[in-house]
């Protein structure tokens, strides 16, 4: 186990260097601002001033927070509430800076924090890391900026939550809050004695990273994961070999349903049969779609899911579940499913999923809305994305029309960048997977494909 303390001032930092440690490492973020937010949050629904947040110590016995981990997220609960990015607007920041100075309120937190760091190897952010929470961290470091170059961070990490706030206005938030953690009489903000002070003024994200890895490395590279001591050694390869039955079924259904259906595939050539799992996502024009996805991989039992109402026609639910479906209830949120289809990735097969959720024929595609499923799936897994479009051309009715599957190249589940712990990202990665789906139908568009 190894537990890593990051204290700053506000904008420093922090949490980028933190979520990197841990993506890079494989260990927890615990982002212990988000636990005072929370406070200040509920503080402010009761429509207390700022300037009275002492009386959060008469609310602390309405307040129950559990610290929470789903699929790599921290996820904070209030009364059994996850606020998301409520907690992230800049009124609740003054609010969490002011609960943060009440002595009860610290009091509160400190055993929720602690006790994740005893059952897991962590990497904490926060004011009083490295002198209250872990006096005995195996690793402190003091992450500082000049002024100006945090307050113009923190205004760009504003901005990508689409919240606008103007620079003086957070360059005098920011002040405001670092006098009040360092001037506080309980766990005052500053630097532990054995921590070790890294200024990243002049520091991209890597340049942080490096210089912060370097201390660890010396100060407690042992203790480290083996996924970090410094060569990467490959995982072995899971690959799930097409069954007999269903080797069978697809030779005897292809031939007749790519009449019925009139399909063609265009696109780059499907991934060897060897390539490992994949989680194939297209968009989703009719109740077709999987099994012309199906049928077109010839290489791959692509297993999906479909509603359970479909099992109970004869004869296609033999047709569906020969090509690899799984019943899923779509009026509840059916957590079975989602297990099923990580379980085939886990076993090395390929999976086909649609981010839209729903069916959305004759739309524009980039127009709808999606799911965050297919981005917590491949999180989760950490498989590979084939991202694939479905196009129709001619005849007016649907039915008649020619389909064409165009197969796009596998994305890499590291150019997801996915940061374990950070809210958001199965959203950004499913948007992500999509974005990339439709630059399909665009290079179709702009007559990249064959269209007869
Ligand atoms: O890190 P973040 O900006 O989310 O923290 C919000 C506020 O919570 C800080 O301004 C600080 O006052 C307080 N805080 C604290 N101790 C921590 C983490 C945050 O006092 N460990």
């Amino acid at each position: 186990m190894i537990r890593i303390a990051i204290d700053g001032p506000s904008g420093g930092g922090k949490s980028t260097l933190a979520k990197r440690i841990a993506r890079e490492t494989g260990i927890i973020y615990v982002d212990t601002g988000a636990l005072y937010r929370t406070i200040g949050y509920f503080v402010r629904s009761r429509g207390i001033a700022k300037e009275e947040a002492a009386g959060a110590v008469s609310l602390l016995n309405e307040i129950n927070i559990e610290l929470a981990y789903e699929g790599g997220r921290q996820i904070v609960r209030l009364n059994g509430e996850d606020l998301g990015d409520k907690i992230r607007e800049p009124e609740i920041s003054m609010y969490a800076s002011a609960v943060s100075a009440v002595p009860e309120v610290r009091e509160f937190l400190l055993e929720t924090q602690r006790k994740i760091a005893r059952e897991n190897s962590v990497v904490m952010d926060g004011r009083d890391i490295g002198t209250v929470i872990l006096p005995d961290a195996d690793v402190k470091i003091f992450l500082c900026a000049s002024n100006e170059e945090r307050a113009r961070r923190r205004c760009e990490e504003l901005k990508e939550k689409g919240i606008e706030a103007s620079y003086e206005e957070v360059l005098a938030d920011l002040n405001q809050r670092d006098k009040n953690d360092r001037e506080r009489d309980v766990a005052p903000a500053v630097a532990a004695e054995d921590a070790i002070h890294l200024d990243n003024s002049g520091l991209d994200i890597d340049g942080t990273y490096e210089a912060a890895m370097k201390i660890i490395r010396e100060k407690a590279g042992d203790k480290l994961p083996e996924a970090e001591k410094e060569e990467k050694t490959e995982k072995p390869k899971r690959v799930r070999k097409m069954s007999r039955f269903y080797r069978f079924m697809w030779h005897i259904f292809h031939g007749f349903f790519k009449l019925i259906y009139n399909t063609r595939t265009r696109g780059e050539p499907e991934p060897p049969a060897d390539y490992g799992p994949m989680l194939v996502c297209s968009n989703h024009i009719s109740a077709t779609d999987p099994i012309v996805i199906g049928l077109t991989m010839k290489k791959h039992q692509a297993c999906f899911m479909a509603k359970k109402e479909l099992f109970r026609i004869p004869l296609f639910n033999l047709l569906i579940k020969s090509l690899g479906a799984y019943p899923v209830d779509r009026k509840v949120s059916d957590v079975g499913a989602v297990k099923h289809t990580i379980k085939i990735l886990e076993s090395g097969g390929w999976a086909a999923m649609f981010p839209q959720g729903t069916r959305h024929p004759g739309e524009d595609p980039r127009n709808t809305s999606l799911k965050s499923g297919a981005g917590m799936i491949c999180a989760r897994t950490g498989v590979d994305v084939l991202p694939v479009f479905i196009k129709t051309k001619g005849a007016k009715h649907r039915m008649f029309r020619r389909k064409y599957v165009i197969i796009g190249k596998p994305i890499k589940f590291e150019e997801f960048g996915y940061v374990h712990g950070e809210s958001g990202e199965y959203a950004r990665i499913s948007k992500m997977i999509f974005d990339r789906v439709c630059e399909l139908e665009d290079k179709w568009d702009s007559g990249y494909y064959d269209k007869k």
